[in-house]
């Protein structure tokens, strides 16, 4: 990793954990985690406990991060909470989850749409791309990444993408899909081949520069390997990020890491 860089550790808390709950994991994160320039710790936590633990974070150690948001900015969207309503609450928000993609039917131009609006109400998307394991076991995931990247970057220019997040999180990795561990050589490849992708659209130093992150089954064991892998720029934690303990280790192998590099 370039040392400028910051690593990028995101729990996806997902449809888990109350405010209540919400509150008491950041506080024992918070006793547990310390202050790095180098590690950027970000929590995306349910809709409803982004307001109140934006009052009680501690923003040395935390970004918040939105899960998901609508495109518009605001209208007759039953039921929705636009980008612009979350500006001053999160920093970043995941746009494309595979979960929201594949239980809400979320297409490539609806996810172009929510880089859009994230982009033009100053929050970081968190853009996950990944194939699944059909497509896997068909031959298509380059295609499918190449899509999904591609149409997401619609309309992002070179400045925009500076602020911009990438995460390869094969589907067939993530823990409530089918769980299958990823090899480091697998991920490594697939990520050369979006930083090909983005080198491609915006040239070879903003492919160099874009972060990316690798997600699927980390846990505390296994995140060292994976943030050694070349191109990797953080991880995208969802079942070992609801474990205070298991959280707090994988941000220790971050740190260990940096302070070794
Ligand atoms: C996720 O859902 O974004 C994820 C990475 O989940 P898990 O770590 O549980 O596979």
């Amino acid at each position: 990793m370039k040392p400028d860089k910051r690593t990028l550790i995101v729990a996806n808390w997902k449809m888990h954990l109350n405010v209540h709950q919400s509150s008491l994991l950041v506080h024992r994160l918070s006793e547990r985690i310390k202050v790095h320039r180098d590690i950027e710790v970000v929590l995306a936590p349910s809709m409803l406990a982004l307001q109140p633990l934006s009052l009680e974070v501690d923003r040395r150690k935390f970004r918040l991060c939105a899960q998901d948001a609508y495109p518009k900015d605001e209208g007759g969207y039953t039921g929705e909470v636009s980008f612009a309503m979350l500006g001053d609450l999160v920093h970043y928000c995941i746009v494309g989850h595979s979960s929201r993609r594949i239980y809400f039917n979320e297409t490539l131009e609806l996810i172009r749409d929510k880089v859009q609006a994230a982009v033009r109400n100053g929050i970081v998307p968190i853009i996950c791309i990944g194939e699944t394991k059909q497509e896997r076991d068909a031959g298509e995931g380059r295609q499918v990444i190449h899509d999904q990247l591609t149409t997401a970057l619609v309309n992002v220019t070179s400045k925009d993408l500076e602020n911009v997040v990438l995460v390869y999180e094969p589907v067939w990795a993530i823990s409530t899909f089918d769980g299958i561990v990823a090899k480091p050589d697998d991920v490594e490849k697939s990520i050369a081949y979006m930083r090909m992708q983005v080198a491609e659209l915006y040239g070879k130093k903003a492919a160099e520069e874009v972060r990316v992150l690798y997600g699927g089954s980390v846990n505390e064991h296994d995140a060292r390997g994976y943030l050694e892998v070349p191109g990797v720029d953080g991880a995208l934690i969802g079942a070992a990020s609801l474990n205070y303990h298991q959280f707090a280790a994988i941000v220790d192998a971050a740190y260990n890491l940096r302070i070794k590099a």
